[in-house]
């Protein structure tokens, strides 16, 4: 072939170019494939809840219901999907922010027991509706610097899929203390687990360990992902210890001296 050739003809120098220029065609065409599956499952993401949505609204024009409950049912559920399409829009905003470097650390001072206590009653009626208990635990008083919405939407995203992934009359467990350098949120749940082999996935972007069942609980397969780019942002770190069954473990780890 022609490449062989000029490989060989040309020697040292045009031969190491060359074979940079493959490595550098490999990569583009690399993002160029990761590009097509992010448009791909984005477009899936919000086709689902689209058709939902439509669905509803055909039954509500042919459906003659007496029950005037019946049409509420309808509504909420639109609302639901309406929500959810939301939600998965929002998400998409901030990581073309994280992509685009865009995404500016605001740090403050925080009581991050303060910050904790409020997300925890934020996501206690979702938690009721499955009869699950979160028992938070302060063992340390913390006080530093972060950028509260972003540390507020990282732990937020954690026990939400606590929440999610977790049996009806369960209990998630929350906890705050000092390790070396670090402020450690431990959040604790007994629910379903992921498999050995998913592990190392799950803070990948739209990965999500079984699609049929995560597409009935709702998310984008972007929140542990969003999550450690905020984290990761603080300089921190999050850890994940599961078992299949039994429950996971998220440990989120926040720099003490962030200045
Ligand atoms: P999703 O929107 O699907 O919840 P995430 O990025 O938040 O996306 O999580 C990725 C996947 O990791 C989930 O689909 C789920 O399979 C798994 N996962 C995350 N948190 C838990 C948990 N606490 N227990 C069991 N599985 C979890």
């Amino acid at each position: 072939s022609l490449y062989e050739k000029v490989k060989i003809e040309g020697g040292g120098e045009l031969s190491r170019l060359c074979s940079n220029f493959n490595v550098i065609s490999y990569k583009l065409s690399q993002i160029e494939h990761q590009r097509r599956e992010f448009v791909h499952n984005v477009s899936h993401e919000l086709k689902t809840p689209l058709s939902s949505i439509k669905l509803l609204i055909e039954s509500l024009k042919y459906g003659t219901y007496e029950d005037v409950n019946i049409y509420k049912e309808f509504f909420m559920d639109i609302y639901g999907e309406v929500d959810r399409i939301k939600q998965i829009i929002d998400d998409l905003m901030i990581v073309v922010n994280i992509d685009e470097n865009k995404s500016h650390i605001n740090l403050e001072l925080t009581y991050i027991n303060y910050l904790i206590e409020k997300l925890i009653s934020r996501m206690m009626l979702k938690a009721k509706e499955k009869n699950i208990s979160i028992i938070y635990k302060e063992i340390d008083n913390i006080q530093i610097k972060v950028d509260n919405i972003k540390i507020d939407r990282a732990i937020t995203n954690i026990l939400d899929n606590a929440i999610k992934y977790s049996n009806e009359n369960s209990n998630i467990y929350i906890y705050l203390y000092n390790e070396e350098k670090y402020a450690v949120i431990k959040v604790k749940d007994e629910g379903i687990g992921i498999p050995q082999e998913d592990i190392g996935r799950i803070f990948e972007r739209f990965y999500r360990v079984d699609k049929a069942r995560s597409r009935k609980t709702g998310g984008s397969g972007l929140g542990l992902f969003i999550a450690k780019e905020l984290i990761d942002l603080h300089g921190g770190d999050i850890v994940v210890e599961s078992k299949e069954k039994e429950g996971t473990t998220f440990y989120v780890k926040l720099p003490l001296d962030l200045n």
